[in-house]
């Protein structure tokens, strides 16, 4: 058991429904209990779909586990077969009916539907939603792709797009006008477009462009051994991603048209003096490792900021993602628990978050901006207007995203500057913002009060009552004291950096087991961390 409140990934038949919703012209079966079809939702609101997704539930209840379940199950893919027609029939079964243990497969099999009827094996209590998304795909296409002739022009596949992906919709759009605008046609998008007859001629293209490995790198896989189809290893997030996935189409097609970068102004706008101010700003990234590693690369490479954090939660993409922590000379977190992530942030005391829907409600409570580049996102990251993550446009899109929950360069200096300004002050947050965005709340407590709360541990983000457990033990352990004229001292430095100096302090003065820390404290631990 573990005791879990948020969760980053659903189960894997959530997986499975992205994988089905995204799909035309097939039906999934879904073995599960009554209640079970909240997961609609995700599809009609958040994604704001208008229709419902393509899945029947048998939605069994208590008095039916005395009974027939198989035949319930059996009934319901009856149904869904006279109702649809589909063109395929995907069956599962959710963690509840996995324990019943009817076999929606053999059931199904059993049926005799003039349709390809294709099974799930998907293990609620070990894997996730991920997971689900790639198991289904993966099943899908080998039980309807064979190999093929290939198509006269070159063509590819773009492989891993489905229903609830973060910014997928826009995405495919940007990137299938790219590889046009190469000379190479695309011949399938999968799952999200495709129909089961679209699948069985996966076949025909001449290689595969793998957008989403979290979704799709099995059929990429797959499809490599078994259609002889090689596939990009170059996910096109920011632009010199972006240069490199050209490079790569280039090198799998042969093509030698001229990409028009006339439209790309990230380059300019990161380089323009205005964002300078940029340089060196702490930013601590966590999403899925596909979107975490990009960032980290866009946030050293293209912006200029020093990542002071990276993660991601699902496991999957540990390795490269470890690899890439090593190489920046930071230390990986690979958790799928927010309250790790929560701590890592506090520690970290990064000037940015750039996390998914959680860390947004992480960097609210602590007061640091944070921009989403992962999922799992709310609402509101699934915008109306053209918003895509890859490609040139998407490079321009992820620019004005991260920059936007910063203050400006002159309202930063000018925050420091006049700081007792009614207008001005360190509380007052981004002026963009409505001057409503939270800041960090300094103790103003009078000296000689035990810095013992737990705004002192976290960079004065919490107030002392809702600090978690770990940091009151910390304090009680260390119990290190301000002067009035320390605290003072510390208040001239700019709020951003306010956090990390006082954290620097504490540690510096209980490393030398000081129990009062005074403005010479402070200064000695300056030079020390300086050194
Ligand atoms: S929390 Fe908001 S976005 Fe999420 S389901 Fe509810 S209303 Fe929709």
């Amino acid at each position: 058991m573990k005791l879990t409140l948020w969760t980053y990934e659903g189960p894997p038949h959530v997986g499975a429904m992205r994988v089905a919703t995204g799909m035309k012209g097939l039906h999934m079966v879904l073995h599960a209990p009554q209640g079970d079809t909240y997961a609609d939702l995700l599809f009609t609101m958040i994604e704001r779909r208008d229709h419902r997704p393509p899945v029947s539930y048998t939605t069994f209840q208590a008095r039916d586990l005395g009974g027939d379940t198989a035949g319930l199950f059996r009934t319901a893919c009856q149904d869904a077969y006279d109702r649809f027609r589909p063109e395929a029939l995907i069956v599962a079964a959710s963690c509840t009916a996995e324990l019943i243990q009817d076999d929606p497969g053999g059931l199904a099999e059993t049926m005799g539907l003039p349709v390809p009827v294709i099974p799930l094996e998907l293990p609620s209590y070990q894997r996730k939603e991920n997971f689900g998304c790639d198991e289904a795909f993966l099943q899908i296409a080998r039980a309807l792709a064979r190999p093929m002739a290939r198509t006269d022009a070159v063509s590819c596949n773009i492989l891993g797009p489905t229903g609830l992906g973060f910014r997928h919709r826009d995405d495919v759009a940007e990137i299938t006008a790219l590889l046009n605008e190469m000379g190479v046609a695309v011949n399938v998008t999968a799952p999200m477009g495709a129909r089961p007859s679209d699948i069985a001629r996966m076949g025909t293209a001449h290689f595969n462009v793998l957008l989403y490995p979290e979704t799709a790198e099995s059929t990429a896989r797959w499809a490599e051994r078994e259609l002889e189809q090689p596939f990009t290893r170059t996910v096109p997030l920011g632009t010199l991603a972006t240069r490199a996935f050209i490079d790569e189409v280039r090198a799998l097609s042969g093509s030698t048209r001229p990409v028009d970068e006339n439209r790309l102004r990230q380059p300019w706008w990161a380089s323009s003096v205005d964002s300078t101010y940029l340089t060196g700003k702490r930013v601590f990234i966590f999403g899925d490792g596909t979107h975490a590693m990009a960032a980290a690369r866009i946030a050293r490479d293209e912006m200029g900021f020093e990542v002071a954090g990276l993660g991601c939660y699902n496991r999957e993409q540990a390795r490269p993602l470890r690899a890439l922590a090593r190489e920046m000379g930071i230390e990986a977190l690979v958790t799928d628990d927010y309250l790790d992530v929560e701590r890592a942030i506090e520690s970290a005391q990064p000037e940015m978050i750039l996390g998914t829907q959680m860390e947004r409600h992480i960097g609210k409570r602590l007061g640091i901006p944070c921009a989403v580049i992962s999922a799992p996102v709310h609402v509101q990251d699934f915008p109306a207007r053209y918003s895509p993550q890859m490609g040139f446009e998407g490079a321009n899109v992820i620019f004005d995203t991260w920059v936007h929950p910063l203050v400006m360069g002159l309202e930063e200096h000018l925050l420091h500057m006049f700081r007792e300004d009614f207008e001005f002050h360190d509380a007052a947050g981004p002026s963009h913002h409505g001057g409503h965005a939270p800041r960090r709340q300094e103790s103003t407590t009078p000296a000689a009060q035990p810095a013992a709360s737990a705004a002192a541990v976290s960079g004065g983000s919490m107030p002392p009552e809702t600090a978690p457990a770990h940091l009151q033990t910390d304090l009680e352990d260390t119990a290190v004291v301000w002067l009035a004229c320390a605290e003072s001292e510390l208040r001239k430095i700019p709020f951003f950096v306010r956090g990390k100096a006082r954290r620097n302090t504490e540690a510096f003065a209980v490393q030398r087991g000081l129990a009062r820390i005074s403005v010479d404290t402070l200064y000695e631990a300056k030079a020390h961390y300086a050194r």
